[in-house]
């Protein structure tokens, strides 16, 4: 089990399992919130605590939330409640516990193509 905290600790969520691959996105939303996601079936997090605000994107598919004291993103779903999948910014959780994970690309900007992958580097 990994907990995932914002910055001021107000959102906390247990997820089931370390990611095993992440996508770093360059889409006009991404870019801007620095989010580097691991996607899990919603049943696999549990909001511990703390409430969160939704943004809602033009095509209206998804809705990223983020904690209304410190502004971290925390997590993105989907305006279907039947959708299988989720998106959990792993930036909210211990960096130690994403070392070596691999890191796909994606040009979500464009092409929605995967532009090539990468290891998480854990600095020192
Ligand atoms: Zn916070």
């Amino acid at each position: 089990m990994i907990e995932a905290t914002c910055h001021c600790g107000a959102v906390r969520m247990e997820i089931d399992h370390t990611p095993e691959i992440l996508t770093d996105c360059n889409c006009s939303l991404c870019r801007r919130l620095g989010g580097l996601w691991a996607y899990y079936r919603p049943e696999q997090v549990r909001r511990v605590s703390g409430a969160t605000i939704a943004y809602v994107q033009g095509d209206r598919t998804l809705e990223t939330h983020h904690c209304p004291i410190c502004g971290c993103t925390t997590h993105w779903q989907s305006l279907d409640a039947t959708s299988e999948r989720m998106g959990v910014n792993v930036r909210m959780m211990p960096p130690q516990v994403l070392a070596g994970v691999r890191v796909r690309k994606l040009d979500g900007a464009d092409t929605w193509e995967v532009l090539g992958e990468y290891h998480f580097l854990l600095g020192a």
